[in-house]
């Protein structure tokens, strides 16, 4: 198990002692986050590493699944994309069995802690069925720069009972939402099977187990098959690098349980990509493995992010901690982890051309490209890891129950 010193050779012993200061008055405090998937997708990622840390500097945190059926997850996946700007036909059935499927959870799940934090929208109209005693904050990972007006003032119904509002950049703040909003930007852990350093023989070990072959530079997309990642315009960019020079290209995304349209995109890549995925050159993995995305991270030549809209962009993170060239489109949270040019490249979003002249530059230049990932690792350093984090939430439990 990991505890706060493993971190201190990698972030320093300052901001170690300060986590511990502030917990001190916060010894015992019972802490419970709530989202609605274990696994697939940033949150999940960082609830893996935030929950065990913050028990380890002496907070009880305790951390729980919303339960749902496959059309709440339908819905809520609908809620997302609408929230993230798409159109929705918000039918009274669709409120009903999203509102219902927390109001059932909420019979068996007992909540006596010092303050919730409730992940994203699938778990947010629970704070309705349960009489208050807590503080509890509504944290939104998702880019909420274009929400969908109708959805918006729905949720406004269930987010105004909240004590606090966090998201992920500044810009996502809401002028119209009169609750008290917070800026956290998202982290990494850099010990978790998916950062940190791997041994070269691992590395080939687990390409090799998935039929991925290095005889060529690799360019990588780690991203769950979702529209706004655009994977079908990472294929088009690609087949535009391949008519200059010879590379590979690999898109990995697991399939979320919370996520029901992975397969459909899926499919529509595949059909985008059918000759150069029957002769090798790209290749789709939908396994769930951190090691796996960590070594194809370590063997990329360049690390692609086409989001067409990104709450903050985890993947990101992930590549530029391995001192990785990225690509990477100028939306959401994307621009607050890469400066153009100096730690990897911003290109706009939907527009293969660009993306594939900033992947060829690299490919052509490999120094160029070391010395961007290695400004963007000492960024994440700097900015986007694990203990920064726990320093943040400790000061909001502090100001909230402290
Ligand atoms: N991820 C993964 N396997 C995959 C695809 C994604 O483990 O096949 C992880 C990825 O490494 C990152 C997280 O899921 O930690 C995705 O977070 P991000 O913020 O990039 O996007 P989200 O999925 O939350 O929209």
């Amino acid at each position: 198990m990991l505890t706060l010193n493993d971190y201190r050779p990698i972030v320093g012993d300052k901001i170690i002692s300060e986590i511990y200061r502030l917990a001190r008055d916060l010894y015992g405090a019972k802490v419970l986050h709530i989202n609605s998937t274990y696994y697939g997708g940033g949150v999940a990622e960082m609830l893996y590493t935030l929950v065990p840390l913050l028990n380890d500097a002496g907070i009880n945190a305790d951390w729980r699944i919303l339960r749902g059926s496959e059309d709440f997850f339908m819905i809520t996946k609908k809620f997302h994309n609408a929230l993230q700007g798409d159109h929705i036909n918000l039918s009274e059935m669709k409120k009903d069995i999203y509102v219902r499927t927390n109001e059932d959870f909420s019979t068996y799940c007992e909540v006596d802690h010092d303050a919730v934090i409730v992940h994203d929208p699938q778990p947010l109209p629970l704070i309705r069925f349960y009489k208050k005693r807590q503080p509890w904050i509504w944290r939104c990972h998702v880019d909420l720069s274009h929400p969908n007006q109708e959805l918006w003032h729905f949720l406004t119904d269930f987010i105004l009972r909240y004590d606090a509002v966090i998201v992920s950049a500044e810009y996502y703040r809401k002028d119209d939402l009169p609750v008290e909003q917070k800026v956290v930007a998202p982290v990494i852990d850099p010990l978790t099977a998916k950062n940190k350093m791997l041994p070269h023989t691992l590395i080939h070990k687990m390409l090799k187990k998935n039929d991925i072959p290095t005889d060529k530079p690799l360019i990588t997309q780690i991203s769950r098959f979702d529209k706004w990642k655009d994977p079908v315009g990472v294929v088009e960019a690609f087949k535009l690098v391949r008519r200059k020079t010879d590379c590979r290209l690999v898109l990995c995304g697991s399939m979320a349980p919370d996520d029901p349209e992975g397969w459909d995109i899926y499919d529509s890549v595949k059909s985008k990509a059918k000759t150069l995925i029957e002769s090798g050159d790209v290749i789709l993995n939908t396994t769930e493995h951190n090691v796996l995305v960590n070594a194809l991270q370590r063997s990329s030549a360049v690390i692609i992010q086409n989001s067409t809209r990104e709450g903050f962009g985890l993947t990101v993170t992930e590549a530029l901690w391995k001192g990785k060239p990225v690509v990477a489109t100028n939306v959401g949270g994307i621009p607050l982890q890469i400066v153009d040019g100096e730690s990897g490249f911003l290109v706009e979003p939907e527009n293969s051309e660009q993306l594939a002249q900033r992947t060829l530059e690299i490919l052509q230049h490999p120094e160029m490209g070391k010395h961007l990932g290695e400004r963007g690792r000492e960024d994440v350093r700097q900015k986007f890891l694990i203990t920064r984090m726990v320093y943040d939430d400790l000061k909001l439990l502090r100001e909230l129950i402290g």
